[in-house]
């Protein structure tokens, strides 16, 4: 089972946890533009506008990934404030740092998370 985070762990977490934060907001401010849909008045041909509209959706999905990390990444700084990060937020074992290394904005530990994703498909 994993351990409880040290000072030092968790110093370094919320360090990742903000550059993430900011990573995100950044990729998603900077892809606005990318998501708007395709003009199809535009003479590009069919197969380029096809290639034009298979790269929008790979944006999109890429736009709606990044903000339910964003979104994550919040809520993980809001449970920094309440000194709870690092506890899974559905069972309330310590999540670990091997794991929050990975993914510092993780709510849940990988026992919870695959529980959740084996319910989901
Ligand atoms: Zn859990």
């Amino acid at each position: 089972m994993p351990e409880a985070l040290t000072e030092d762990e968790i110093g370094v977490l919320q360090r990742s946890l903000l550059a993430l934060a900011e990573e995100l907001r950044s990729l998603l401010s900077s892809s606005q533009e990318g998501a708007r849909p395709v003009d199809l008045d535009e003479p590009i041909g069919r197969l380029s506008r096809m290639d034009a509209m298979q790269q929008q959706s790979m944006l999109r999905a890429n736009r709606v990934s990044a903000q339910m990390r964003l979104r994550q990444a919040e809520a993980a700084m809001r449970r920094f404030e309440l000194d709870e990060y690092g506890i899974c937020v559905e069972c309330g074992e310590d999540v670990g740092f091997a794991r929050l290394e990975a993914r510092p904005e993780a709510p849940f530990c990988l026992q919870c998370q695959s529980l959740r994703e084996s319910r989901n498909t």
